[in-house]
């Protein structure tokens, strides 16, 4: 892997102004480098050790129409809606995301369908597509708003999205996420295929809950078309009286049981992403594992998170972040916004260390998933 220092060579390049022969200077022709010796007006985000950010995650909302048991607790106090970026704040920010380099944007929350009139943002985001300067537009939703909103993602530009779903047991999945039903999401996840929506399913994989049913699941989404991505749970966020030593189920464990009725063929279709993905011979589809805690993914890393008060997260396992939100209202123009984003990403950390074993059943990360965005 390159080093902190390894890309930093141009740094030797001098930085002042350029003197013509009669003494007069010409700062205008010299290339304005920042600390870390990159030019300013690059197109691209390049952090300490060689990683190119390409992906920015934004979380629109905190809010939710579900309460899943594993990512909040029963009574969440949720934040002001004065604090939230507005829609036309958070398209400035990605806007200047995808002039920086950003190639795929994903809305997340919270839910991201529910927070007001989100189709508007999308339908603005959906420019960058038709200028080709973003090559995906996505979201990751618990699809109890698909039916109404399946259509019209797709004339914004978006053409696959994330579904949660942990269980096919309809009591179960109330159970799971304390208000749901299962008939809404397989109603949602119809008029996302009628759309021409590519469907991608995510399973948290929970002890004792619905480690049974994964067989049932990789059965379920070949039959529908749809793709999958079992995930490890993860130590984010106080979730009340949950216990998540008693939720966590190791994928190494899953993915064992799983070789015993289907044939996973490895795959090197990557994301930059935490998900490592095998195919499942008999159903053709898809299935990614993602395992935080068993598994270091973070080498490849391309990607920041940003939440809905504008505080950028460099990485999902870390407490340092970077606040957009002022320097995106004190100005009108964007400099001082790709500035701050710059000096972010210079910060952006090799690595994150979640634990979870007997001494350390607390959240390694005080925030919920729900604040980043999963
Ligand atoms: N509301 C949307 C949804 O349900 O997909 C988007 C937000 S949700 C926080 C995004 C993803 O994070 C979901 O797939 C959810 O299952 C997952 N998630 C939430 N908390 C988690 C945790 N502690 N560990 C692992 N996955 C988690």
């Amino acid at each position: 892997m390159m080093g902190p220092g390894s890309f930093r060579g141009k740094a030797a390049i001098p930085m002042f102004p350029t003197t013509t022969h009669s003494g007069a200077t010409f700062p205008e022709c010299a290339t304005i480098f920042n600390a870390a010796g990159r030019d300013a007006n690059e197109k691209s985000m390049i952090d300490p050790f060689g990683r190119t950010i390409t992906y920015l995650r934004v979380s629109v909302t905190d809010r939710c129409d579900f309460r899943c048991v594993y990512c909040m607790a029963e009574e969440m106090n949720f934040l002001p809606k004065a604090e939230l970026l507005t829609l036309e704040e958070l398209d400035r920010v990605c806007s200047a995301f995808v002039r920086l380099g950003v190639k795929k944007l994903r809305l997340t929350g919270g839910e991201p369908l529910v927070r007001r009139n989100i189709m508007t943002l999308f339908r603005m985001l959906g420019r960058h597509l038709a200028s080709g300067e973003l090559a995906e537009l996505t979201l990751t939703t618990n699809g109890s708003q698909l039916v109404r909103y399946a259509r019209e993602l797709y004339e914004c530009g978006v053409r696959r999205v994330n579904v949660s779903v942990d269980t096919l047991d309809p009591a179960k999945f109330t159970a799971i996420t304390r208000r749901g039903h299962l008939e809404t999401v397989l109603e949602g996840l119809a008029a996302a295929k009628a759309a021409g929506l590519a469907v991608k399913i995510n399973t948290v994989a929970l002890r004792g809950v619905n480690e049974d049913e994964l067989d049932d699941l990789v059965a379920w989404t070949g039959e529908e078309g749809f793709d999958l991505v079992v995930i490890e749970v993860m130590p984010m966020g106080d979730i009340g009286g949950e216990n998540r030593l008693e939720q966590y189920l190791p994928l190494s464990l899953v993915r064992a049981r799983l070789q015993r009725r289907w044939t996973l063929d490895e795959s090197d279709y990557r994301t930059g992403g935490p998900a490592r993905y095998v195919t499942v011979r008999e159903t053709g589809r898809r299935l990614g594992f993602i395992t935080p805690l068993t598994h270091n993914f973070c080498e490849s890393c391309n990607r920041v998170r940003m939440t809905c008060t504008g505080t950028l997260y460099m990485c999902l396992g870390q407490e340092d972040a970077a606040d957009l939100r002022a320097p995106l209202r004190q100005s009108e123009g964007d400099e001082p916004l790709e500035a701050a984003i710059r000096e972010a990403i210079d910060r952006k950390p090799r690595g994150h260390d979640f634990i979870i074993d007997r001494r350390h059943n607390r959240p390694a990360v005080a925030r919920h998933m729900s604040v980043t965005g999963g």
